[in-house]
C-alpha cells in the first residue's frame, strides 16, 4: 500500500481520531468531583429544610402555650371577678373550682412554655449547623464547578477533512483493517511486540509504502520509539 510519508502521519490521525471517538474518554475526575458534591449537597439541603421545618412547627406550638395561657388567664379573672360578687354556696363551689383547675392548667402550660423554650433553643442551633454545613458545600461546589470549567475544552477532530487528504485505495483498506503507530517494536493496534525479524520485515518496507501489522493487518505507520 503506498502514502507518502507526509500522509502518513494524516492516516495515524484520522485512526487515532477515529478511535477516541468509538471509546469516549472517561468522564474528568473534576466533573465526577462536581457530581459527587452535588450529590452531597441535595442531601444536605433537604436535611436543612427539615431542620427548619421543625423550628417552625416549635414557633407554632409556642404561639398556641401563650395563646391558651392567656385564655387561661382571663377566665381565671372573670372567676375571680365573680367570686367576689357571688353569695350563692353552690355558685361559688362552682366558681372555686372553675378558678382552681384554670391555676393549675395554666402552671401546667407554664411548665410546657419553659420544655418548649429550650427545646426550641437547640432546634435553632441544630437549623444554624445545617445551613453552615450547606454554606460549605455551596463553596465546594462553586470550587469544583470553576474547576470543570476551567478543563481544556476538547477539541473535535475533523476526520472528514483528513479523510479528504488520503488516497482512496489507502482509505478502503484503512476501513478494512484499521491503522496504527509502530514504534519498531509494538504494533499499537493490536499492541502485540513483534518477533525480531518480523520487526526487521516491516522496517524494511519503503519509507513511501505502509507496512501490515503481521498479526493484526493493521496498517502500520512507523514512528521514532518514544
Ligand atoms: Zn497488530
Amino acid at each position: 500500500m503506498n502514502l507518502s510519508p507526509e500522509l502518513q502521519p494524516v492516516l495515524l490521525e484520522l485512526a487515532t481520531a477515529d478511535r477516541r471517538n468509538a471509546h469516549p474518554a472517561a468522564v474528568a475526575p473534576e466533573q465526577k468531583e462536581l457530581d459527587a458534591l452535588l450529590g452531597e449537597r441535595e442531601r444536605l439541603a433537604s436535611a436543612a429544610a427539615a431542620a427548619q421545618m421543625a423550628v417552625d412547627d416549635m414557633e407554632l406550638e409556642i404561639l398556641r402555650i401563650q395563646e391558651d395561657e392567656r385564655k387561661l388567664k382571663k377566665r381565671e379573672l372573670d372567676d375571680k371577678r365573680q367570686l367576689s360578687a357571688e353569695t350563692d354556696p353552690d355558685r361559688r363551689r362552682d366558681l372555686e373550682h372553675d378558678r382552681y383547675a384554670a391555676k393549675s392548667r395554666i402552671a401546667d402550660l407554664l411548665y410546657e412554655l419553659k420544655e418548649a423554650h429550650n427545646e426550641i433553643a437547640a432546634l435553632r442551633n441544630n437549623r444554624d449547623n445545617h445551613g453552615a454545613r450547606l454554606d460549605e458545600a455551596d463553596r465546594k461546589v462553586a470550587a469544583a464547578r470553576r474547576a470543570v470549567e476551567a478543563l481544556p475544552e476538547k477539541k473535535a477532530v475533523d476526520t472528514d477533512s483528513l479523510r479528504a487528504q488520503l488516497p482512496a485505495d489507502v482509505l478502503a483498506v484503512y476501513e478494512d483493517v484499521g491503522a496504527a503507530s509502530f514504534n519498531g517494536r509494538t504494533c499499537n493496534s493490536c499492541f502485540l511486540q513483534l518477533p525480531a525479524a518480523e520487526r526487521a520485515e516491516v522496517m524494511a518496507v519503503p519509507a513511501d509504502e505502509l507496512p501490515t501489522c503481521p498479526n493484526c493487518g493493521a496498517l502500520l505507520v512507523r514512528v521514532e520509539a518514544a
